[in-house]
């Protein structure tokens, strides 16, 4: 029996990676499932999965936890220090897969164990690579992506060189404003913003795809994960998502990997890795899809993909800056303090400014540090994003 645990068990990830493991209970051992505020569906996967224990995040909705567990044998928990807990309690695989930096501290926890940390949550990379790379060999843990992109290049990298790599190429669907002309952008709403031509993914995640804010994620998540630099990265425009990610050789070979809209690919990669088995996913009829076209990023309509390949470039302190900066832009978006153009103009400016304050380019050396770092760089968007509400 494999002991499991997933983080962010009540979100689009967790709830796939659910799926998975309940078509075959038998072969895991659930230990602890976390959430938020949801706490009937966290408690009734937990009783449904047999779990040792259900974690919610908010302090304050323990007792509602309590009372839908109570007399099903499933503990309950709440607040950070109950997060961590869950990290330490033994496990095989656990999946990592709450939104934002949020997701730092469990990962974190859970490498020190030495355990296999299938790695959905791409904050930490972006926000902490180094140290959480060198977390993992310190303690012989594994890290998978789970990252579609990423599951992709690290499938078409099986029993490769990485020496012999001359590029990546990340795909991107262009999200949903993808055919607004340029000047409406400024208007996009949330709801506008959160509808995605292709996948079916949580609110957040699917609006940074409309910005690719989210596609810069994943351009320094492939540096961070795959040691690449930044020159040997590109994200090129695919509005079908059927080719997920490409790795072009030495020789001139360029190995794809395609596959359907399905994140339980991705996840039962990880899941089954290193051995592949059957996944419920849906097969590409290739001749019915009949083309696949690609295009270049416009960089008028996209500058997340500028900043982001700045931050490659800079390194050290540049990506939690980045990670923390566009959180808070996207919260302010949410919000209707900001624009939807105004998300990449608050990250610049809190970029600048900490450059300003800091010297970027040298690295942090501890999980405290980045903390702390992104503590000062959410105050600074925060900050700016109310100076641009004043001057109006
Ligand atoms: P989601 O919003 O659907 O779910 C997030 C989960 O995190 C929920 O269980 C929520 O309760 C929990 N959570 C939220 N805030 C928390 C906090 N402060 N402390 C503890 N737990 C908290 O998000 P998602 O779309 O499933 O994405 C999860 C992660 O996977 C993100 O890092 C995202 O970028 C990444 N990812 C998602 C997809 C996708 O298809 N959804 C694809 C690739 C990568
Ligand atoms: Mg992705």
């Amino acid at each position: 029996m494999r002991r499991v645990s997933i983080f962010g068990a009540t979100g689009s990830i967790g709830q796939n990676t659910i799926d998975l493991i309940a078509r075959d209970l038998p072969a895991h051992d659930v230990v602890a499932l976390t959430g938020g505020g949801n706490i009937d569906r966290l408690a009734a996967d937990a009783i449904r999965l047999k779990a040792d224990v259900a974690v919610t995040a908010y302090e304050d909705r323990l007792d509602d936890l309590r009372t839908a567990l109570a007399g099903t044998g499933v503990e309950a928990a709440a607040g950070q220090g109950a997060l961590a807990e869950a990290a330490d309690r033994p496990a095989d695989w656990i999946m990592s897969a709450i939104v934002g930096a949020a997701g730092l501290a469990p990962g974190f926890r859970a490498l020190r164990h030495g355990t296999t940390l299938a790695l959905a949550n791409k904050e930490s990379l972006v926000t902490a690579g180094p140290l959480l790379m060198a977390e993992a060999r310190a303690h012989g843990a594994t890290i998978l992506p789970v990252d579609s992109e990423h599951s992709a290049i690290f499938q078409a990298l099986v029993g490769e060189d990485i020496a012999c790599v001359e590029k990546v190429i990340v795909t991107a669907s262009g999200g949903g404003l993808r055919d607004w002309p340029l000047e409406r952008l400024a208007s996009a709403t949330p709801a506008d913003a959160g509808a995605h031509p292709n996948w079916d993914m949580g609110q957040r995640i699917t609006i940074d795809s409309a910005s690719m804010f989210n596609k810069g994620m994943e351009l320094i998540e492939t540096r961070e994960f795959f040691g690449l630099p930044p020159e040997k990265i590109e994200a090129v425009i695919h509005p079908q998502s059927l080719v997920h990610a490409l790795v072009g050789y030495c020789d001139g070979a360029l190995m794809a990997h395609l596959g359907a809209h399905d994140m339980r690919h991705a996840i039962g990669y990880a899941l089954n890795w290193p051995d592949r088995r059957a996944l419920p996913v849906d097969r590409l009829d290739l001749a019915k899809i009949g083309s696949l076209d690609f295009h270049a990023p416009d960089p008028a309509r996209y500058p997340a993909l500028r900043i982001a390949r700045a931050v490659m470039e800079t390194g050290g302190k540049a990506g939690t800056i980045f990670n923390a900066a566009k959180e808070v832009a996207l919260d302010g978006f949410l919000a209707g303090r900001i624009g939807f153009m105004e998300m990449a103009g608050v990250v610049d400016a809190v970029l600048d400014a900490l450059s300003a304050q800091f010297r970027l380019t040298i690295p942090m050396s501890s999980l405290e540090e980045v903390l702390e770092m992104d503590h000062i760089a959410r105050q600074t968007a925060w900050a700016h994003i109310e100076k641009r509400r004043q001057a109006g």
